[in-house]
């Protein structure tokens, strides 16, 4: 992805009314290079805050309110004051209106606990276009498993390691990348140490058996994912049963097909798990990723 824009926000607490020149006036835009962020945010110094990634297809913003929804669930999950959701909102459309129409892009809203004593959230959301062909659509991803070290109980057992919140503590997510990358693969999908499927590191895992659409349960401590809401949508509509399910790390390979989601990948094909080759179906595939592509909400 190349930044175009970053906008920054004087983060309103979330009874603010709507200033009497709109939420615009609370927003600046500002180039992607400009000095923005202080040091001693705590953003910067401790990874504190939220964040959510939403796609954008020809200028449209995609499922805006389910990230909303996700952005301020996970800020009650860290604490922190709950955004002002009209606020960004209009700073979504602001920065959608930046990017340019035939290329698809994304935008990254960020929410941090702030400027370490100052006790005022940090807010801003860079807007960006992709700079792949998305080919992994088509050529699919080979994944390896890797352990997370919890059981699917730890998200109702200790609700303070966060497993569910899209915290911007994600180095743990990129390094179980790069240890994918190191063993031959282009992605992980984490399981738990009681042996079920979790999700990618960046994705949520779509597996289908016959007639039937599943997605591993959201109560085991994963990130309850926007694109799955319309991959299942996709799905109802084609006559297929959706579930969200406990599902055991074999059914990786026992499955008829597996996809990687995520809101600007959209559906990536998995081929392969730790090595074994599974089916793909093509057909299916293409189709998903045109309905996610002619998204209008
Ligand atoms: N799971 C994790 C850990 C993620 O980081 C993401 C997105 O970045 C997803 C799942 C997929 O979520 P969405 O479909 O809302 O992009």
């Amino acid at each position: 992805m190349t930044e175009l824009a970053v906008l920054l926000l004087d983060v309103a607490p979330a009874a603010t009314e709507e200033p009497a020149d709109g939420w615009a006036s609370t927003v600046r835009t500002v180039a992607p290079d400009a000095t923005v962020l202080r040091v001693t945010d705590l953003a910067a110094t401790r990874g504190d805050g939220v964040f959510e990634t939403l796609g954008v297809i020809a200028g449209h913003p995609q499922q805006v309110e389910a990230h909303l929804a996700r952005f301020a669930h996970s800020a009650a999950m860290l604490d922190l004051d709950e955004p002002h959701l009209g606020q960004w909102r209009a700073a979504i459309a602001e920065a959608a209106a930046l990017l340019p129409v035939d290329r698809q892009g994304g935008l990254k809203l960020v929410l941090s606990r702030g400027v370490e004593g100052l006790g005022v959230g940090t807010g801003w959301i860079t807007a960006s276009v992709a700079d792949g062909d998305f080919a992994e659509r088509e050529t699919g991803l080979r994944v390896v498993t890797l352990e997370r070290g919890y059981d699917s109980g730890i998200a109702r057992r200790a609700p303070w390691l966060l497993a569910g919140a899209k915290t911007l503590s994600y180095a743990v997510n990129m390094a179980a990348q790069r240890e994918a990358m190191r063993r031959g693969a282009d992605d992980a999908v984490f399981v738990s140490s009681d042996g079920y499927v979790l999700e990618a590191p960046t994705s949520t895992v779509i597996l289908r058996f016959g007639d039937r659409i599943v997605t591993p349960r959201t109560d085991i401590g994963i990130l309850p994912g926007t694109s799955q809401l319309s991959v299942f949508a996709f799905a109802q509509a084609r006559g297929l049963a959706t579930e969200e399910a406990l599902v055991p790390v074999p059914d990786l390979v026992a499955a008829d097909g597996v996809w990687l989601v995520s809101s600007v990948r959209l559906a990536a094909p998995v081929v392969a798990v730790d090595g074994e080759p599974i089916p793909h179906d093509v057909e299916f595939t293409r189709e998903l990723n045109e309905a996610l592509l002619a998204r209008q909400v």
